[in-house]
């Protein structure tokens, strides 16, 4: 079985509320309070290489945890981001997004008709997360046998899961703006961590969002739902909505599914209800979002304290024609 971090655990290990702080760095200021962030790097923070001389439009939250909404240069064909490629509409904008700890920077190339490359660095500004040790508070050791019945369910449930994530759909949900699927207190920050005795645990990968049990939980932005049923042993009745292009929301704990695998959904559309399903300590909507195996801070998709009113210019311009 592969090793990476395990999502559904990731998924479920909901932190203490906390805040997030988020590093300068180089000339670029990142400031979760503001949502519309769109903007063209500048020249000067793209690092050493050589400047392109094809424009590159770049804009998102080109943070960890965050995400580059980008317009690759007129005549490219294929673009990759850390030589990886991704898919790219027809009128050349690709994302892709950045993880919890992703390096100080992402190279994008654009492969152009005539086989020449455009190269242009981004920057990623470092995160600083809300980090909890606790020394003396040792960890037992794993006295439980192994519970092969469990191990068995579980491993048909991560596969379902990474199943559902790895989509690279055409879905056009990544470009809409994006609204909270529920309302409440932020109970849980993206990237907090404890550290028990020394042994850190894993770190929350998601919002979690406080409302009373039986609150709708609606579409963030529009997609096809590619996983609808539970509960799962962790998640609970599990949503996991795909946005297209590598971009996927998980909605857990709900007490209801309100959709089915396959359907397409618009901003708004109802998933489902608040719930605890799974391993959760109270009614909570927790939200996760990742792109491709990158886990994101839902987060920064969304206004602070409440929904959208604008259009999706709040986190992709649109593409300009030259
Ligand atoms: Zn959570």
């Amino acid at each position: 079985m592969p090793t990476p971090p395990s999502p559904s655990r990731a998924m479920t290990q909901c932190a203490r509320r906390g805040g997030f702080r988020v590093a300068r760095r180089v000339a670029l200021k990142v400031r979760p309070a503001i949502l519309i962030a769109a903007f063209i790097v500048a020249a000067a923070t793209a690092g050493a290489q050589p400047l392109s001389t094809r424009e590159w439009l770049i804009a998102g939250r080109l943070t960890q945890g965050g995400i580059v909404f980008g317009t690759a240069p007129p005549g490219t064909v294929r673009v990759t981001v850390d030589r990886a490629p991704v898919r790219l509409t027809g009128d050349r904008r690709f994302l892709a997004g950045f993880g919890r700890d992703a390096p100080p920077e992402a190279t994008l190339v654009a492969t152009l008709a005539d086989g020449s490359r455009e190269v242009r660095v981004v920057p990623v500004a470092r995160r600083h997360y809300d980090i909890e040790s606790i020394p003396s508070l040792r960890q037992p050791p794993p006295d439980a046998p192994p519970d092969p019945v469990y191990d068995a369910r579980r491993a048909v449930e991560l596969a379902a899961i990474r199943d559902a994530r790895a989509g690279d759909s055409d879905a056009l949900g990544w470009t809409e703006a994006f609204a909270w699927p529920a309302h409440g207190r932020i109970s849980g920050v993206y990237g907090s961590q404890r550290i028990l005795g020394g042994v850190p645990k894993a770190p929350h990968l998601g919002v979690d969002v406080a409302a009373p049990p039986g609150a709708p939980v609606t579409a963030p932005a529009g997609g096809v739902i590619r996983l609808a049923h539970g509960p799962f042993l962790l998640e609970g009745n599990l949503v996991m909505l795909d946005h297209g292009h590598g971009l996927v929301s998980a909605f857990l704990h709900l007490s209801r599914i309100d959709v089915k695998e396959g359907q397409h959904v618009v901003r708004g559309d109802r998933l489902g209800l608040v719930g605890m399903t799974g391993r959760a300590t109270g009614p909570h909507l927790h939200w996760a979002l990742s792109w491709r195996t990158a886990r994101l801070d839902p987060a920064l998709f969304v206004p602070e304290g409440g929904e959208l009113t604008n259009g999706a210019a709040a986190i992709l311009p649109p593409p300009r024609s030259r």
